[in-house]
């Protein structure tokens, strides 16, 4: 009989992040294809009380965690003890996490110390008669493998966007404590501070219901013979602001600047999506002036709805790439949008 051992840290502010709630939903349909796997919830954070408490009454059937000052931070050293002090606790044969940045650096030197095995980036999760097998993908989201593994405990790393996030009713989770034992010479680490953008500076928005691509197309000649960077600059940020949307891009756009061309100054190979670039996961994604082509458009694999702004009927998403193309000037239909958006 499987027993699952479902992870999550806190955030800053005590809470768990939206990847947690889709791991538990992940970790609960798991025990469920299991016949009724145990599930034991495991926290890791400063005070973890607030975050076992949301989550309450989601049938585990115990809650225990590594928390206090030292553990309220993303650190290598005590995170990967926390979780295998958690793990020896538990003595879990499957332990579910959710894919965070804190935990993807963690989660590979704890499984190798519980002697276990890792599957990272998963994206499903399937009983074939008691064996678990689970699903990732390889070659940028080219190929998609199912494997299964005799090694136990298994750690599976959930990717966010796959699972709905877990809601239920919260209440009075009882915590069972768990020592986590110091690291050889101690913390050497020492979190003094968290530097991030400020939220309008930031353009990644993983958790927007909303991906805008721009393309190349914003910073080519019009058809008045002119470029107009200046105006594509304002009219996208007027849109990202107006939909808080994520903004990527096609590589051709943000190879520009490295290339001393006329260049969105707020674009970095950071956003740039497909086959080098990111697969991000949002419910929908609208490009415009991007022409839609494959090494482009793989890294659309999980985006829910494809729509397409582009002057040319017979661009890449014509081919099937995009469930919607307005064959349109996109400045003049994001111009429109924003007038609108605005009202
Ligand atoms: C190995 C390899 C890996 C690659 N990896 C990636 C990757 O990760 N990501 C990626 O994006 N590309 C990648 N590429 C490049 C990819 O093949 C394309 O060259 C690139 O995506 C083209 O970018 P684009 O569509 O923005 O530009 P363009 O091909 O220049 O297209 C611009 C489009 O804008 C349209 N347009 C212009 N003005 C307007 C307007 N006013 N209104 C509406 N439409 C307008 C034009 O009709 C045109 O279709 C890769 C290529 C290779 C060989």
């Amino acid at each position: 009989m499987e027993k699952i051992l479902f992870l999550a840290h806190t955030q800053e502010d005590g809470s768990l992040p939206k990847a947690a709630l889709e791991g538990l939903t992940a970790a609960l349909d798991l025990g469920a294809k299991l016949g009724g796997a145990p599930l034991s919830v495991g926290l890791v954070g400063g005070d973890v009380q607030q975050a076992a408490d949301t989550i309450a009454g989601c049938g585990a059937e115990a809650f225990v965690a590594v928390s206090g000052a030292d553990f309220a931070v993303s650190r290598y050293v005590t995170d990967a003890a926390a979780v295998e002090a958690l793990v020896k606790q538990v003595e879990p044969t499957l332990v579910l996490a959710p894919t965070t940045a804190r935990f993807s650096r963690c989660l590979p030197g704890a499984a190798y110390r519980c002697d276990g095995r890792i599957e990272t980036h998963i994206s499903a999760i399937e009983t074939d008669g008691g064996t678990v097998q689970v699903q990732r993908w390889y070659y940028r989201q080219r190929m998609v493998a199912t494997l299964s593994r005799e090694q136990r405990p298994w750690f599976l790393v959930v990717d966010p966007g796959v699972f709905e996030p877990w809601q239920g009713a919260s209440g009075s989770a009882e915590l069972q404590q768990v020592a986590a034992a110091a690291p050889e010479g101690g913390v050497r680490t020492e979190v003094i501070g968290i530097e991030a953008p400020a939220a309008d500076a930031q353009t990644i928005r993983p958790e927007a219901e909303l991906l805008f691509v721009a393309g190349a197309g914003w910073t080519k000649k019009q058809a008045d013979g002119a470029v107009h960077s200046k105006d594509a600059e304002t009219l996208i940020l007027g849109f990202l602001n107006s939909c808080k949307a994520s903004l990527g891009s096609s590589k051709s756009l943000v190879d520009q600047s490295g290339e001393g061309e006329t260049v969105l100054p707020f674009m970095s190979h950071l956003n740039q999506v497909g086959q080098t670039g990111s697969t991000p996961r949002h419910p929908k994604g609208l490009a415009a002036c991007c022409h839609g082509e494959e090494p482009h458009t793989v890294g659309w694999r999980f985006i829910g709805e494809r729509r397409a702004i582009n002057l040319d009927a017979n661009c890449g998403w014509a081919q099937g790439k995009a469930d919607v193309l307005y064959v349109a000037d996109a400045f003049e239909v994001i111009a429109k949008v924003n007038e609108m958006l605005a009202d």
